[in-house]
């Protein structure tokens, strides 16, 4: 019906181009309810506004009926709901309403019998002739959404348009809607800022992220229509909504911190890549183990582990976790950075796989290798490599993403790959391919937690607790499975059976494994044949583990 094609907008300020949305793609099938959910500033409006054709000026393209939307609009119009001040205060709600009919060449006789109809649909034929300052706001954009529905386009949106109204007349609002749905069948866009509001009206919804507006999530609403408006307490709803609003409460803080926000100045600031490895934080935040242990924590997840360490760097995260030989290698840039503990290990997780012909890392001399920069699966590469007296430039690197590594590798355009689950089991289920070395065979592939050490001093006890928590989670995780996987589930959005999977290549750890010493050692002993490093610390001394005993 309608398709959002790499939609950019951006505007002027003060002279200086400002991006307010870009890379938006999507589509919205007939009869559908799409809600777009964000936090102000996100573009919601702006996205409303192209769709519609009251901005014009942007990049991609907007396809509505299998037309490109200007040819469309020759003739058609998409009705938008705003919302408030939408309708004319000098006409009677009748008149209001018969206006949308306007262009239609419909005889009077037509217009009145329509009007009538809609008059008594949305309830408000008793108040025809009332003025609108003589209605409630419920009743104005009740009127609203009857002009919306006389001017019988394919398309309604709605931008927000009951954020203007109290808590109850809301929810009858929403009742209201739901129900002309079912009469109607119209094809709708509803932009709100109200989580319950998008789960109890929507078939999918879109969550965007701030600065600049890109899409985050788009997730499916499976609850079964008619939906009665006790299904807010549902167990399938309660859990769409906790998975919506921790990702728009990690959008919140990141634009918080990039603004240098002191919002969250007294609260543990926790980065996180957003990641199934990350499971027990998942968990520990959900079970409100923080809470029972006295501290604040915000777990805040990227889908960009670049600007992740950014963050950290720039003091803005107090921790984050990252590979081993990513700790090793930050040293350069903060000599004072600390492990406070070893969170997991994959073990058969990551793996370097290469087309049937190719049998031995050697092999892979001057061929193609697929690799994303900047993944763990980068420093995996490296070390395989380096163990048989190569370097990166034995071989020929292309950049790309997982994903597509998989793809290429299935499809022979590339000779081989650094892969990761779910990936990496889709290339062996589908391929003919060798797999070479897994982190089975090279166990160096560790998830860290990280700490600046003068941030650590500031409140030792309490990022101590952090680890003491994350220890609890994996013991939880070890004796309660099902419970832990369920709740994870709800929590990022990815699918229990895939959680469960991947807890097979990847032992989460309650204690620092004695081995870590030399694997450090190894790892930076690698980082400097390699010249990523010239010197690294001597591994005992990044580790905080002894530092409360030394305290007391
Ligand atoms: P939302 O509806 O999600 O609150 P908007 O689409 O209204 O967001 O705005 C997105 C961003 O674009 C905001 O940062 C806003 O300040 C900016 N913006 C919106 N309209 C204009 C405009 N006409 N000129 C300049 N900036 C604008
Ligand atoms: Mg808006």
């Amino acid at each position: 019906m309608l398709e959002v094609s790499n939609l950019k907008k951006q505007y002027k300020d003060y002279g200086k181009h400002f991006v307010a949305i870009k890379d938006i793609s999507f589509t919205v099938k007939k009869g559908e309810i799409l809600c777009i959910v964000g936090l102000s500033g996100s573009g919601k409006s702006t996205i409303l506004r192209c769709i519609t054709g009251i901005e014009k000026n942007y990049g991609g393209t907007i396809t509505i009926k299998r037309k490109k939307s200007f040819d469309y609009f020759k003739k058609d119009r998409i009705a938008l709901v705003p919302q408030k001040y939408s309708n004319f205060p000098w006409l009677t709600v009748y008149e209001n309403i018969a206006i949308g009919f306007y262009g239609k060449n419909y005889s009077e006789a037509k217009i009145e019998g329509l009007v009538k109809k809609l008059l008594k649909r949305v309830g408000l034929y008793k108040f025809k002739d009332s003025y609108m300052n003589k209605l409630s706001g419920g009743m104005q954009q009740r009127v609203a959404i009857a002009r919306a529905i006389a001017q019988e386009t394919d398309v309604i949106a709605f931008d927000e348009p009951f954020g203007a109204l109290d808590v109850q007349t809301r929810a009858q609002m929403q009742e209201f809607l739901s129900k002309l749905w079912e009469e109607e069948q119209k094809t709708m866009i509803l932009v709100t800022h109200d989580i319950d509001e998008a789960i109890y009206l929507a078939d999918r919804i879109i969550i965007l992220g701030t600065n600049p507006g890109t899409i985050k999530e788009v997730v499916d609403v499976k609850i079964k229509r008619p939906r009665k408006p006790e299904i807010r307490f549902h167990e399938d709803f309660v859990k769409v909504k906790k998975y919506i609003n921790y990702t728009i409460r990690s959008e919140s803080i990141k634009a918080s911190l990039e603004e240098g926000g002191s919002l969250y100045k007294d609260v543990i600031k926790l980065g996180l890549i957003i990641w199934s490895g990350n499971i027990p934080f998942y968990y520990a935040k959900d079970s409100e183990m923080y809470t029972d242990e006295q501290i604040e924590v915000e777990q805040i997840s990227f889908d960009d582990n670049q600007k992740k360490i950014d963050y950290f760097i720039q003091g803005k995260l107090d921790i984050i976790n990252v590979t081993l030989d990513k700790a090793i290698e930050l040293q350069k840039k903060i000599p004072d950075l600390k492990i406070l503990g070893i969170l997991n290990q994959s073990v058969g997780g990551d793996a370097l796989v290469a087309q049937k012909n190719i049998t031995s890392v050697k092999g892979l001399r001057g061929k193609t290798i697929g690799l994303e920069k900047g993944s763990p699966g980068e420093f995996f590469l490296t070390y395989a490599l380096h163990k048989e007296g190569m370097t990166y430039k034995d071989v020929k690197i292309r950049d790309m993403k997982c994903s597509e590594i998989g793809s290429s590798i299935i499809s022979g355009n590339i000779d081989g790959g650094v892969l990761w689950e779910p990936w990496l089991d889709k290339v062996c289920e589908f391929s003919d391919t060798n797999v070479l070395k897994t982190t089975k065979d090279y166990a160096v592939l560790y998830d860290v937690l990280i700490i600046r050490k003068k941030i650590f001093d500031k409140k030792k006890d309490d990022f101590l607790k952090v680890i003491k928590i994350w220890k609890k989670a994996v013991s939880k995780l070890k004796s309660q499975k099902g419970e832990v996987i369920s709740t994870t589930s709800s929590h990022t959005g990815i699918p229990e059976r895939e959680l469960l999977e991947f807890t097979k290549k990847v032992m989460f750890l309650k204690s620092t494994p004695k081995c870590i010493f030399d694997i450090a050692k190894d790892i930076g002993h690698t980082l400097i044949k390699v010249g990523v490093l010239d010197k690294y610390n001597k591994p005992k001394n990044m580790f905080l583990k002894n530092e409360k005993r030394k305290t007391l």
